[in-house]
């Protein structure tokens, strides 16, 4: 479990893997689309010199047609069941048309009901804001996301969006058990049941009734759009809670809270379901700079990082973090998207020299 210090947090959750003949760890590794590979392999060379005890199983996740439905391979589905946890690189998903998002498919296929997303700004980095320290965990499995769509007739869209009372109260649960675990002690709920009384009314009691189950954490609401105004504002007022939300409002705030901090290339986050977890960035395939090893690694490899210490293996994931930090604070070998000239290559690196 992560210390109250370390800098970003590890996902409450169980872990049951078990090791290998060799003593080792065997850990899922998607590569991904775009840069996935290039970040991927960042990763690894990373692990490997900081002698981290587990061993990659490399999966492809192309999707397959079966039975007129898009499908992950077998192959990669049984990888992730037997290893129960995987690090992640980004999948491209077709906009507009096309194949269901691999993503979701992924998350429903293991029930990953919570994604926790921290964002903290690097220490000795400087943006606009040098206070950002925010743990969002965003309901994982439906919402808009549930990807009901129909025409209802031509020119009439209709998308459903769908909130649970079993599933609230389990992301509700897992919130607070998070903000138990890494010190927070405080819980904020982050909805629009002003507007979505019944949807967002019923996530929001949801909320409520589970804080009676924590009486020791303190806990609050808050509508998204004011949640929105203050970060920007002041972020240090998020900086000793964990904000919980539907699932769209977790995708879009998290990526806002990056902003803040120097971009998508700096945040990680953790899908946990019961059974198994999934690491992954919360940026996509880059298509833009993807095969020019520009892309910065760090977002992936602090989730490695979550990873490892939702294994665990917190002191390994405390010697790489530090690493990564330090080289980002010391600004000579950074990506471009940071405002250096290095590469990825170099960036690792550099990385890899200070662990
Ligand atoms: P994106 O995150 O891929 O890119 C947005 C911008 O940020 C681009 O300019 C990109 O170059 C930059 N960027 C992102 N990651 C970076 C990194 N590590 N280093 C340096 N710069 C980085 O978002 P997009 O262009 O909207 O999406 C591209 C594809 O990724 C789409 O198919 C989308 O569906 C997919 N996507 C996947 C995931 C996922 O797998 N979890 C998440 C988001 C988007």
């Amino acid at each position: 479990m992560a210390t109250a210090s370390s800098t970003q947090q590890s996902a409450v959750g169980q872990y049951n893997g078990t090791k290998n003949a060799s003593g080792n760890y065997e850990v899922t590794l998607i590569p991904g689309d775009g840069i996935g590979p290039e970040i991927s392999k960042s990763v690894e060379r990373i692990f490997d010199a900081a002698k981290v005890p587990i061993e990659w199983e490399s999966v492809d996740v192309t999707p397959v047609l079966r039975d007129g439905k898009t499908v992950i391979p077998d192959e990669a589905l049984h990888s992730i069941l037997r290893t129960k946890i995987a690090l992640k690189g980004p999948l491209a998903t077709p906009i507009g048309k096309g194949h269901v998002s691999l993503n979701l498919t992924l998350r429903r296929t293991f029930n990953l009901y919570a994604n926790v997303r921290p964002c903290k700004s690097v220490p000795g980095f400087a943006t606009h804001y040098d206070n950002v320290d925010t743990v969002l965990i965003r309901e994982n499995t439906e919402g808009e996301y549930s990807g009901i769509e129909h025409e209802v007739v031509g020119g009439v869209m209709q998308s459903i969006k769908l909130i649970t009372k079993p599933a609230s109260e389990r992301v509700a649960r897992f919130a607070f058990a998070h903000a138990i675990a890494t010190g927070r002690n405080h819980v904020t709920a982050v909805h629009k049941a002003n507007i979505m009384k019944l949807s967002d009314g019923l996530f929001l009691q949801a909320c409520q009734e589970v804080a009676k189950e924590f009486p020791s954490v303190q806990f609050d609401e808050v509508l998204l759009d004011r949640a929105c105004l203050q970060i920007v504002q002041d972020p240090a007022q998020y900086a000793s809670t964990v904000m919980v939300m539907p699932n769209l409002y977790g995708d879009i705030l998290s990526d806002m809270c990056a902003g803040l901090i120097g971009g998508l290339g700096l945040t990680p986050s953790g899908n946990i379901g019961r059974d198994a977890s999934i690491f992954e960035s919360v940026h996509g395939t880059g298509p833009d700079i993807a095969g020019m090893d520009r892309a910065n690694p760090t977002a992936l490899l602090l989730s490695s990082c979550m990873m490892l210490r939702h294994m665990n293996l917190n002191s390994f994931a405390d010697r790489i973090e530090n690493a990564a930090l330090s080289t980002i604070a010391e600004g000579k070998s950074i990506t471009a998207d940071l405002g250096g000239k290095a590469s990825n290559t170099q960036f690792t690196d550099a990385i890899i020299s200070k662990l």
